[in-house]
């Protein structure tokens, strides 16, 4: 696109080291000319620079400079940074077809060779370039046009049936090692034929536009979201960890559609079905992977309302039960569903009471105990984490100060944080206001972060990590020996102590190579002069390995599960 210069001035660049064709060429420009304005540079670098600060419609261009080539220049001007539309005219002293194809090729609209200029060469050239210019330029714009008329649906915008199966085929051919799981949510529209029915297609029409806008905000733009035609919609989403991820998009893209769509002073309460499937799971093959779907989607029709149902029965089972924990976390605190179950922590060669790790239990209402394992990533996943989280820390601190008032004032507590507690502001004011309320020493409060939660840590969470270190609380690094095992954690991170996971105990087979291993890393840490505890202790042989290596703190089955505060009283007082 030429961009307007006030009174229709012309601007030009030209770039040419060689002073006296640069005079030369200046000089008929200007005579043939008047309303032109020339502006010179004598390298590429230099001609790159002005290009940058202003605004041209020509730039008249050497071929043969030091350094860098005419060419060079063209490709640059040439790039998305760079190309404003500018039209370019190429000028060499040799006569060279090649060449002058070479910067066509570039991006150029014209070549001169130098011993042809004259006035009239000049400005001929000038209005040429700037002619094929915008003809390229409609050329490019009508290829765009048709090439949308090909692959997008004239109504929505989105994709379209030819487009989406293409893509649904190349994404499963990309996977041959099956690296990835691949989803696909294949939707319609309840009872939209009756929509067009009553109100006529034109309200038809706006109906399926504002569901598709609906459903664009609920996306999060990795989706390739199509129409397939009619009220039939698609959406594939690659490079998913578990296939059941999915499950939390369908719920998106149904909530989106809970409010009424007004269109031509009109309401509709719109409802969908929407099947689920998974490659490779469900199949390797594109259009059988469309089949399930739509055997799902059938499935999701059967029943009242907006469904979504996975093609597989036991997804669906594990997708309604990640659904039924998702609705107990939102009320977990208020219907009283937490309880906390304490794990002694002790000195093993003594057995003496060292302290607790607290442990989040929830209770459904029929009584059945779900475990953190279960809930703990759901409630990442939902956010409920950072309520719940707080209500441990602050039920932990308050349990460790009757403790340590009736068992034993150096007893200490252990409270695992989630990493995304990390990222709220009210974390650190939770752990200060429950510190002075109970009146406990913040040297006894140890907060435990897995090591993968570590590998997420930005300036800010770390800032965090280290107020809370500031507050006189201990850092440990939990399940070390789990995930990366990584050494630099260990350097970069303020942690006092390491926890040592229980699947790295060697086991009953007693295996040289496992206890080898413990005890390298028992050795490693202790020369980077952390603590350490070693976590799922189950047999006597663990527990005197770790005696021998001079472990001071021990948790597991051997010495006891994690109890109940009954439980505890009960024992210990
Ligand atoms: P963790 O912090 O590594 O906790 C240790 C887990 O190992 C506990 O499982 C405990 O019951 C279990 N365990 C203890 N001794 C033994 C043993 O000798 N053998 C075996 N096989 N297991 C043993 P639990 O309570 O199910 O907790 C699982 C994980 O859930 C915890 O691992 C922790 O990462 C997370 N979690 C628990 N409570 C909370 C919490 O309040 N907040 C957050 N963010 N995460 C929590
Ligand atoms: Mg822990
Ligand atoms: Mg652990």
């Amino acid at each position: 696109m030429m961009k307007a210069l006030p009174n229709n001035i012309i601007s030009l660049l030209v770039v040419d080291d060689d002073i006296v064709d640069l005079e030369m060429v200046k000089r008929h420009l200007l005579k043939s000319i008047h309303n032109i304005k020339i502006t010179e540079a004598t390298s590429v670098d230099e001609g790159l620079a002005l290009y940058d600060k202003h605004q041209f419609h020509i730039v008249l261009l050497d071929y043969r400079m030091p350094q860098r080539n005419g060419i060079e220049m063209i490709l640059e001007l040439r790039t998305h940074i760079r190309d404003y539309g500018t039209a370019i005219v190429m000028m060499s002293s040799a006569e060279d077809d090649k060449l002058a194809t070479a910067c066509l090729e570039a991006g150029a609209q014209d070549f001169i060779p130098k011993s042809e200029i004259t006035p009239r060469r000049i400005i001929n050239a000038i209005l040429h370039a700037q002619t094929r210019f915008k003809l390229e330029q409609d050329l490019r714009n009508s290829y765009i046009r048709s090439k949308d008329l090909a692959e997008k649906d004239g109504l929505t915008g989105l994709a379209n049936r030819f487009v989406f199966e293409e893509a649904l085929q190349v994404a499963i051919a990309n996977n041959g090692r099956n690296e990835f799981k691949l989803g696909l949510l294949l939707f319609d529209i309840d009872n939209f034929k009756k929509v067009n029915d009553v109100h006529g297609h034109d309200v038809g029409d706006e109906v399926l536009k504002a569901v598709t806008a609906r459903i664009l905000g609920a996306l999060r733009g990795n989706e390739l979201f199509s129409r397939l035609g009619g009220d039939e919609f698609a959406i594939m989403i690659t490079n998913l960890h578990t296939g059941i991820e999915i499950g939390a998009i369908s719920k998106r893209i149904i909530s989106s559609l809970d409010k009424p769509i007004k269109t031509n002073h009109l309401e509709f309460k719109i409802e969908i079905s929407m099947g689920m499937a998974i490659h490779p799971d469900n199949s390797c093959d594109s259009k059988e992977l469309i089949k399930c779907c739509d055997i799902a989607m059938y499935r999701a029709k059967t029943i009242q309302g907006s469904h979504a149902c996975f093609f597989y029965s036991e997804m669906q089972v594990e997708f309604l039960r990640q659904y039924e924990i998702e609705s107990m976390l939102t009320s977990a605190i208020e219907a009283k569903l937490l309880s906390l179950m304490y794990q002694p922590i002790l000195e093993p060669n003594s057995m003496q009471l060292l302290g607790f790790e607290a442990l989040v239990r929830m209770h459904s209402n029929t009584g059945e105990a779900i475990y953190p394992d279960e809930f703990i990533p759901i409630a990442e996943q939902s956010g409920a984490i950072i309520a719940i989280g707080e209500w441990v820390l602050i039920k932990a601190i308050k349990q460790l100060k009757e403790w340590q008032v009736n068992l034993g004032e150096q007893l200490s507590m252990a409270i695992n944080l989630s990493p995304l507690q990390l990222n709220s502001d009210q974390l650190l004011t939770a752990i200060e206001n429950a510190i002075t309320i109970n009146n406990v020493d913040p040297t006894l409060i140890e907060f435990e972060i897995t090591e993968t939660a570590f590998l997420n840590v930005n300036n800010t969470t770390l800032e965090r990590i280290k107020q809370i270190k500031s507050l006189g609380c201990k850092l440990a690094l939990d399940d070390f020996g789990t995930g990366y095992s990584s050494i630099s954690h260990l350097l970069l991170l303020p942690i006092d102590t390491v926890k040592l996971d229980k699947s790295i105990m060697p086991g009953a087979d007693n295996n040289q190579d496992s206890s080898k291993l413990v005890t390298a890393m028992i050795t490693l840490i202790k020369s980077l002069n952390l603590n350490i505890v070693a976590e799922g202790i189950e047999e006597e042989r663990q527990k005197d390995l770790m005696i021998e290596h001079g472990v001071m703190r021990a948790q597991g089955y051997y010495f006891s599960k994690p109890m109940s505060v009954q439980e505890i009283e009960k024992k210990y007082f």
